[in-house]
């Protein structure tokens, strides 16, 4: 089933690209918070993930003021997804459904926002949030204050969707999760970067398909180069073998279906790209 897709920047944060190409110079670049906005033809408005949202500015957490310091971000006045799609005049109700690529603030930051949608994500993904200790929150870079108190009772997890197979000429990615049942928005698994990372499938209706690979690569050249972090971004990377892998399965893809939109989550290009093809 084909989908209206279309992209928001819910917030950016700049750095040095070097930390992630692992090449070039300090030059500082934007890494933009993407958001995926999925109007699906019976379920209304879905999310994949939300951005950087204000409860991420509150928090109080040690994990989440490292953060702050670490990697600083913008959020500019109207810029979260709930502004944003209410200048489109989308309400917060009206969102039925958020589909979490992974559990990093950039990516949940705006969820205590929408607290009607169900929440879609992997059983790994809540696993890792489980977790106590100062040390591992902060390799896994979990927050608590940022999942509503409901959480948990509003999730949905991807691995008990129906499983598919994934159209041959995927190839690298055999298996997928069919989230609604009907083929609008496709699991693809991407370990690697976080605990159950995954990203998602989807057809729009100028019949374009698309791959939000989340955080798979960081930007498109890291994929179609092979470029890998510096030691400062692998430090939170969860398994670095199956991030270079996934990385590996990405290029093959991006080699044997350049018809396909890869997009990662803070890529400028791929979004620009994408973006341009959806108008
Ligand atoms: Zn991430």
């Amino acid at each position: 089933m084909r989908v209206k897709l279309e992209l928001i920047i819910a917030g950016s944060c700049r750095h040095p690209a070097c930390m992630v190409t692992g090449k070039g110079g300090l030059k500082n670049i934007t890494f933009p918070a993407l958001v995926g906005r999925i109007t699906h033809p019976t379920r209304g408005t879905i999310l994949f993930d939300t951005g950087y949202g204000k409860a991420l500015s509150e928090s109080k957490d040690l994990v989440a003021r490292c953060y702050r310091r670490i990697l600083p971000y913008r959020l500019a006045p109207g810029e979260a997804c709930i502004h944003q799609l209410a200048a489109a005049g989308i309400s917060a109700s009206e969102v039925s459904g958020i589909i979490l690529s992974h559990l990093h603030p950039d990516h949940v930051g705006g969820l205590e926002d929408f607290p009607q949608a169900k929440i879609y994500l992997s059983r790994a993904a809540l696993e890792g949030l489980a977790t106590r200790t100062l040390f591992s929150r902060s390799r896994l870079v979990l927050i608590p204050d940022l999942f509503p108190r409901d959480f948990s009772s509003r999730l949905q997890f991807v691995e008990d969707c129906p499983r598919v197979s994934l159209d041959h000429a995927w190839g690298v990615f055999e298996i997928g999760a069919d989230i609604f049942g009907d083929s609008s928005a496709i699991v693809v698994p991407l370990p690697g970067h976080a605990p159950g990372h995954f990203g998602i499938k989807l057809k729009t209706i100028k019949d374009q398909e698309v791959l939000l690979a989340a955080d798979a690569a960081w930007l498109s050249c890291c994929y179609k180069e092979m470029l890998e972090p510096l030691l400062p971004a692998r430090v939170f990377i969860h398994d670095y073998q199956a991030y270079r892998q996934t990385l590996l399965k990405l290029h093959n893809l991006s080699k044997t279906r350049p018809d396909i939109a890869i997009v990662p989550s803070h890529c400028s290009e791929a979004i620009r790209s994408l973006q341009h093809d959806l108008v």
